[in-house]
């Protein structure tokens, strides 16, 4: 039995925290599996689900985007791989970012979450705050959000499906095996928003 492939996008970020919550959520559902940090396109290539970290979605996406990595993460998820992005990771994943004091951004995309972003829609680092969140449609419900110079979402596409709001602004969302919060879920104990995620990609695996 091989198990789940799943990576961590190890440019930069949230890495480590990543790691052991994808750990954890593998053993609390009793599943076998790897969870390990990638980088470069070869590593990514035969990974069953990938967590784009929170960190600084600008670094992300220039480092990403010279060492070919953008490009293959982008085939993956064309090719039906799930992928969990987390604040940066989120604006990332995202068709439209700009950020809430400067505006637009002429950061790298991957271009494939019908939202637009804006970042640090909440203020800055010392705005960053908890707040409990709610997602009923996946089950989820009085989890501790961790915003860290968090962005929100202003708006969808047709087929993205809004997940939870805090405050009336959208802070986490589904498209098909996309999923992207605003919060940092690897940052609390509660381990259901990573089992959520490994769920997927097990669905996605007998698919
Ligand atoms: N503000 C950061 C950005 O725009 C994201 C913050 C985070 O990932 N915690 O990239």
């Amino acid at each position: 039995m091989s198990g789940l492939n799943i990576g961590v996008f190890g440019i930069q970020g949230d890495v480590a925290e990543n790691i052991n919550s994808t750990k954890q959520a593998l053993d609390e559902l009793g599943e076998t599996g790897n969870v390990t940090l990638v980088k470069t396109p070869d590593e990514i290539e035969n990974l069953d689900g990938l967590i784009i970290p929170g960190g600084e979605s600008t670094m992300m996406g220039q480092l990403s985007l010279v060492n070919g990595s953008l490009k293959k993460i982008k085939e993956k998820i064309e090719s039906g791989m799930p992928v969990f992005g987390i604040c940066a990771g989120l604006i990332l994943l995202s068709k439209n970012a700009k950020d809430r004091v400067v505006g637009k951004t002429d950061q790298p995309l991957l271009d494939i979450l019908d939202v637009h972003v804006e970042r640090n829609s909440f203020g800055r680092q010392r705005e960053s705050f908890e707040a409990e969140i709610d997602m009923p449609e996946i089950g989820i419900s009085d989890f501790n959000g961790v915003f860290i110079r968090a962005p929100s979402i202003s708006d969808v596409g047709s087929n993205v499906e809004i997940l939870s709001k805090y405050n009336e602004k959208i802070i986490a969302v589904k498209q098909g095996n996309i999923v992207g919060t605003a919060f940092h879920p690897e940052l609390t104990v509660d381990g259901s928003m990573h089992k959520y995620f490994v769920n997927l990609i097990k669905q996605s695996k007998l698919n």
